[in-house]
């Protein structure tokens, strides 16, 4: 059962390693779409490589610098409206949706209204909008696979039982590079420290998420929607050596884990081939190296973001787009240095304690969330 493949964030990390995925698979996998935002000449290089039918560029300034670049079989399909004709088109049947942040949103709902299969690495989109997203997936009967390796690690775990025997999930986390670090230290954390991941290589807004912990609140989030999940069976649990990917505990005391070496390319390809299992192309978990896994409950004084994940996804309503439009603006001023990495999450909060949730809200609303939480950070950024 070949796929026909549309890769929206291509030239990202997790784009990147799709691509590299399916070089690896042969010919029935094929990617028949490509989009990205403004990385352009990487676009179009990837383009004359795998010669899909089309590519959509978001960032209309650079149309004409990649439209020159393509092979006469490639069209090209611009701005966010082009990212949606792009998955609609009918030469595609499975969407990666690895674009970073809420402006995945639009055409992750767009792939599963047109009723393709979704590889769902863009947590953001499901944070934002589950409420939204999960059941439009019900009615188009649209399977929502997810690539984020923990959720992988839950849905390979989850086939073990039924979902009426679920008794806890536990969430692992690498701890990022400030496990070790006190409070005080961390305050005035560079992006450079922040950007130092021990264990995964990642794109840079992940990556800073994973040193404030904010990427596993977002997690917490995104395996409620995915799952189902009453938000108190989900669990999270430090395990530096990142091995263990998640874990399912039955009723009758069973703990089903996945394992494997932390490489992204492993829960890409289970999306992708799923319900099969092919040759994979990462490297393969030798345990005798490996000899210790270690496990500790995470430090919410420290990683404040992990309460505000749980309070979210108890809150529901707005509370998830405020929680992650926040979050995305203050993660960029971090890296442009305007705040210390202390306030990060700090701003995060302040911002969630003033938003006056919505309860049911449609995809409007949410939006407006998202705006109105990007314009309180701005505002807090110039008090
Ligand atoms: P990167 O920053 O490496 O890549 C982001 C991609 O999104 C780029 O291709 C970028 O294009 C594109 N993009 C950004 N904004 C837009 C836009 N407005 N319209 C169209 N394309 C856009 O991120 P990652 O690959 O690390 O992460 C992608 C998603 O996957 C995130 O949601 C992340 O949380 C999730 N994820 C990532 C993991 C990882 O290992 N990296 C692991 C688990 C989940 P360009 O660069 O050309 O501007
Ligand atoms: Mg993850």
């Amino acid at each position: 059962m070949g796929r026909r493949i549309t890769i929206l964030g291509s030239t990202g990390s997790i784009g990147t390693s799709t691509l590299d995925v399916i070089r690896g698979l042969g010919p029935e996998y094929r990617a028949a779409g490509l989009a990205a935002r403004s990385r352009w000449r990487e676009l179009a290089e990837q383009a004359r490589e795998v010669r899909p039918s089309a590519v959509a560029i978001a960032d209309p300034r650079h149309a004409a610098d990649v439209r020159p670049l393509l092979n006469g079989a490639t069209e090209l399909l611009v701005g966010a409206e082009g990212l949606v004709e792009l998955v609609r088109r009918p030469e595609t049947d499975f969407v990666v949706a690895a674009i970073v942040g809420a402006a995945g949103l639009e055409s992750t709902l767009a792939a599963v209204d047109a009723g393709k299969t979704v590889g769902l690495a863009n947590k953001e989109a499901l944070v934002v909008a589950g409420a939204l997203l999960v059941p439009l997936a019900e009615a188009r009967n649209v399977d929502l696979l997810p690539i984020d390796s923990e959720h992988s690690a839950v849905f390979q775990a989850m086939a073990a039982g039924r979902r009426a025997e679920v008794r806890k999930v536990y969430l692992t986390a690498s701890g990022g590079p400030f496990r070790t670090w006190t409070a005080e230290q961390m305050a005035s954390a560079t992006p450079a420290d922040a950007l130092r991941h021990p264990t995964w290589s990642m794109g840079p807004k992940i990556t800073i998420d994973s040193a404030t912990m904010m990427n596993k609140a977002l997690e917490i989030i995104e395996a409620r929607w995915l799952f189902g999940l009453d938000v108190d069976s989900i669990e999270v649990l430090v395990h530096p050596e990142s091995i263990i990917h998640s874990m399912v505990e039955f009723r009758d005391g069973s703990v089903i884990a996945q394992l494997g070496t932390p490489d992204m390319r492993t829960p890409i390809q289970y999306a992708l081939t799923w319900p099969q299992r092919l040759e994979g192309c990462a490297r393969r978990l030798d345990l005798s190296t490996v000899r210790r896994l270690n496990f500790e409950p995470p430090d919410l004084e420290r990683f404040p973001a992990l309460r505000l994940g749980f309070e979210v996804a108890r809150t529901g309503g707005t509370a998830g787009a405020v929680l992650n439009a926040a979050n995305e603006a203050a993660v960029e001023a971090f890296r442009e240095n305007r705040i210390l990495f202390g306030r990060i999450v700090e701003i995060v909060e302040r911002v969630l304690e003033r938003h006056d949730v919505v309860p049911d809200p449609d995809l409007q609303t949410l939006l407006e969330a998202d705006a109105w939480a990007r314009r309180e950070v701005a505002e807090c950024l110039n008090a």
